[in-house]
């Protein structure tokens, strides 16, 4: 038997052949049929996974530690990868300061949401997958010396969509703020409101709307940092409604898709339309700040919009 396996090795990919399949993996056919050096290579191929990304833009293979170190901005191109709100939070504020909110707060099915998957099994798997509750983490933090209130979206929480929780949150935070007297720090990013609520995702727009306008009148800074993407319905609420608006290079900023603008308007659009740095050009963003900057920028803005206050009752209530 064994003979007749090892003739028939010798004469692999005779076409006249066809029976030729390999047998089941004896050890000793095995060691014939699979050189170490093939097991080897299909090894190194597992390795990567898990190790190393391929960066979309410039194509290199970065280290997954290196990337991390460099909260998840290309060394060689300055790509900007998406980045947890975790993360992002712990790149801004200043170790131990940051006091989180609401921590519990969670979504209900309210329409009964059924597709090819539930709400309330999409809400179960993204919360086992993100570790969040939703899509955005807020709560107070010291950058630098400035203890602020800080709401930071996740997309990868359903596209960092803006359904009741994410509303009620970011809501919530701005009325803190207002109370405590606070400058606001929003950093966003998100595909829209969530359908799978319906009107009660719409209403979050017209909801955070109001309290902005509360801590606006209170005559407190708010700082609104768009990430990629930002769209939609975050984009025309609370995200465009900054004193001062900030962006990440590169990040897709709009409200409806190119797609849909192109087929409505029937016209070519610009290049380079709807990146930060168009809206820049055009007037929609005050500064484009690199993710590695974001801390010491926010810090230099904090000094000077707070500037009148730090005297008076900012520094009474510290
Ligand atoms: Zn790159």
């Amino acid at each position: 038997m064994a003979t007749t396996q090892f003739t028939r090795k010798t004469l692999g990919g005779d076409p006249t052949e066809p029976a030729l399949t390999p047998p089941p993996p004896t050890p000793q056919t095995a060691f014939v049929r699979k050189p170490k050096i093939s097991s080897g290579r299909s090894r190194k191929r597992e390795i990567p996974e898990g190790l190393w990304t391929k960066c979309p833009k410039c194509e290199t293979m970065v280290f997954d530690k290196e990337l991390d170190e460099n909260i998840k901005v290309c060394p060689k191109c300055q790509y900007h990868f998406p980045i947890g709100a975790r993360e992002r939070i712990h790149s801004l504020v200043e170790t131990c300061s940051f006091e989180e909110m609401d921590t519990d707060m969670t979504s209900v099915d309210v329409l009964g949401f059924k597709g090819v998957a539930t709400y309330t099994s999409k809400l179960a798997a993204y919360q086992k997958a993100t570790n969040l509750k939703d899509a955005v983490v807020t709560g107070f933090g010291r950058i630098g010396p400035h203890s602020v209130a800080l709401g930071v979206m996740d997309f990868g929480f359903l596209g960092g969509s803006m359904g009741s929780v994410v509303g009620e949150k970011i809501t919530r935070l701005i009325e803190r703020a207002t109370a405590r007297q606070r400058p606001l720090v929003i950093i966003s990013t998100s595909g829209g409101a969530r359908m799978y609520e319906g009107m009660f995702s719409l209403m979050q727009m017209a909801k955070t709307a109001a309290a902005l306008a509360y801590h606006a009148q209170a005559r407190l800074p708010y700082i609104s940092v768009l990430t990629h993407p930002t769209t939609a319905g975050v984009m025309a609420s609370y995200a465009s409604l900054g004193d001062l608006i900030l962006a990440e290079p590169g990040a897709m900023i709009g409200f409806a898709g190119p797609r849909v603008i192109k087929d409505t308007t029937q016209a070519e659009l610009p290049p380079g339309f709807q990146t930060a740095e168009f809206l820049l050009d055009h007037g929609l963003i005050d500064a484009i700040v690199p993710r590695k900057e974001m801390k010491t920028r926010l810090i230099e803005y904090l000094d000077y919009l707070t500037a009148g206050m730090r005297n008076g009752e900012l520094a009474a209530k510290a």
